[in-house]
């Protein structure tokens, strides 16, 4: 089926139209260039920090795909990945929420250290519940790594321990971030244009 996208005017175009596509990117926040160069610094940051430890990452889908894809390849020790999804049911006045797992981890987490690794903390609800639901499976250690962080939009207590770019309140498209599941095969970070 093919999805639409509902204009200011009122008009429904489909995002399948290549030029409407291109003309909805803003502009390029962050270029591919600079995402590899951070992340092959995270990567070996991770490399010796967990170096002799078995190490578990744990994506969340499906924003993060693209980069944890890319962040493996720079992690020079072994490790294993895992991939949750979870669906959110948040309003707009409540900062705890109703998180739904849609896709669990396989393995039993008791054995490893965790590295959560997210695209984007935007308020940090649906992390903070995930985050809550590891610790709760006794991991040997469990730590949060972002992409990109929006401190200035956060409703709770959370921040990362590992977060390769801060941004402002703008919505992101790109490397792995969607717009109605449009863009996430952009190589860039991008802001997406509403008007
Ligand atoms: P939070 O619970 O932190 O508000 O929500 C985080 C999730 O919201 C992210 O994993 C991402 O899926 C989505 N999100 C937040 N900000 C943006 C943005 O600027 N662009 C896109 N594409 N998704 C966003």
């Amino acid at each position: 089926m093919l999805k639409l996208i509902v204009m200011k005017e009122g008009k429904t175009v489909q995002l399948t139209d290549k030029s409407l596509f291109d003309r909805k990117i803003k502009r390029v926040i962050i270029s591919e260039d600079e995402i590899h160069k951070k992340i092959a610094e995270y990567g070996s940051k991770l490399s010796n920090e967990y170096e002799g430890k078995p190490l578990l990452l744990v994506s969340i889908l499906k924003g993060a795909f693209v980069f944890l894809s890319d962040l493996t390849r720079e992690i020079k020790i072994p490790c294993e990945v895992g991939f949750m999804a979870a669906k959110s049911y948040f309003d707009s006045t409540c900062s705890s929420g109703d998180v739904q797992i849609v896709y669990d981890l396989a393995q039993d987490i008791s054995n490893y250290h965790v590295v959560v690794v997210e695209d984007i903390i935007d308020t940090g609800r649906t992390l903070l519940t995930i985050a809550d639901m590891l610790k709760a499976r006794n991991p040997l250690s469990l730590k949060i790594l972002t992409l990109l962080d929006k401190p200035e939009r956060r409703v709770v207590d959370l921040s990362a321990d590992y977060s390769l770019f801060t941004i402002p309140d703008y919505y992101i498209i790109g490397y792995g971030l969607d717009f109605g599941e449009y863009y996430r095969n952009l190589p860039y970070i991008a802001e997406y244009d509403p008007e």
